[in-house]
């Protein structure tokens, strides 16, 4: 079954309804590869991209299951899909309310007509984009497999007074070399102190021995994204530097050996907020334990106090416990992985014991 028919299926799209899509990650999903401008209307007997004439040759290649319909200075983009609408004899329209502007609803509205009823998708292609295909899959794996190696590359390379900004540009580097097709997000470096800061922007600190460097980073394939980090040691750390490292990698193990089916968010979650507490570092874990992965880089369902969804076959996830200590410094370790029936395959490979350089 395509994306798009899974679409229709999923939502029970009669005869007259229609469904219209601006949100680029979910065109690329359910076009399975159109990554242009433009909206994509699906209706039980039509699959079309409407664009303008800078992409159609681009949406004819990328989507072959789907018609490309070319607007023009008369008959933008609106108009196109009125004309679709009229064709199929729609009465009721789904859209993206999370994601269409309230001015750019009006003005679809005024082009389409009062009389068709509109309905929001409430998510619809996010939920399916949420269990991974085979062939997902097999682009994640690569995905992830460029950011494992890209790793192994760029220890190699890590010197004392070289900045964060000189380490983000190798490793970037690194993974266009080794493959990636774009970086699935900003990498962050962060060393020495600065790694007590969750999200930190690489600078112009320059790495000095007794520091743990932060990584965090991934690549984009084929569309899709991976997510790893790891923390390294530049000589020797300080014994409680080492302790939180062994915490961490203590939690990220605990959480992984228990990701499976039919494991609910919250409790992974709690498996590593209650051990990393208990050694010492209450409310130095500060952020979720994790987050699904796909077209984009942050996805449902979450690793979170705040999540009760249930994990399912075919979801790729993040786990990624870090502890932050304002002044000292942090580590975080992060796999992408995979959830099966009765465990996890960990699509990044890259070793987790304390590297010191
Ligand atoms: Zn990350
Ligand atoms: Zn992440």
């Amino acid at each position: 079954m395509t994306a798009s028919e899974k679409l229709i299926d999923h939502l029970h799209l009669g005869s007259q309804s229609a469904a219209v899509i601006h949100d680029p990650s979910n065109i690329f999903y359910l076009t399975e590869g159109y990554s242009g401008e433009g909206l994509v209307y699906i209706s039980a007997k039509k699959r079309v991209i409407i664009t303008d004439f800078r992409y159609t040759e681009q949406a004819e290649k990328q989507a072959p299951d789907f018609r490309t319909v070319m607007t023009d200075k008369d008959n933008p983009h609106n108009r196109r899909l009125a004309e679709l609408c009229r064709e199929d004899g729609i009465t009721e329209l789904r859209f993206e309310s999370n994601y269409l502007s309230v001015d750019t609803f009006e003005s679809l509205r005024t082009a389409v007509g009062e009389e068709v009823s509109y309905v929001p998708l409430k998510y619809a292609p996010q939920a399916l984009r949420q269990i991974k295909t085979p062939a997902e899959t097999v682009t994640m794996r690569k995905a992830a497999q460029i950011t494992s190696e890209a790793f192994d590359a760029i220890l190699g390379k890590i010197r004392p007074g070289m900045t964060e900004k000189e380490l983000q540009i190798e490793l970037d580097f690194t993974m266009y070399r080794l493959g990636a097709e774009a970086l699935a997000f900003d990498t962050i470096i962060a060393s020495g102190e600065n790694g007590s800061l969750c999200h930190a922007i690489p600078g112009q600190r320059r790495l000095e021995k007794g520091d743990m460097i932060t990584m965090d980073f991934g690549a984009k394939v084929g569309g899709y994204c991976s997510d790893m980090t790891r923390t390294v040691a530049l000589g020797q750390p300080s014994p409680e530097m080492l302790k939180v490292y062994n915490t961490v990698l203590r939690a990220q193990t605990m959480c992984k050996a228990a990701l499976a089916a039919g494991k609910n968010c919250f409790d992974i979650d709690k498996l590593a907020r209650d051990y990393i507490d208990s050694q010492g570092y209450a409310g130095r874990f500060g952020h979720g334990l994790g987050h699904c992965v796909g077209i984009d880089i942050h996805e449902d369902p979450r690793l979170s106090p705040s999540c009760h969804e249930t994990l399912k076959a075919g979801m790729v996830i993040t786990v990624e416990p870090g502890v932050y200590i304002p002044g000292l410094g942090g580590v975080r370790i992060e796999d992408t992985c995979l959830v099966k029936e009765n465990g996890c395959e960990s699509l990044t490979t890259a070793p987790r014991e304390l590297v010191i350089l």
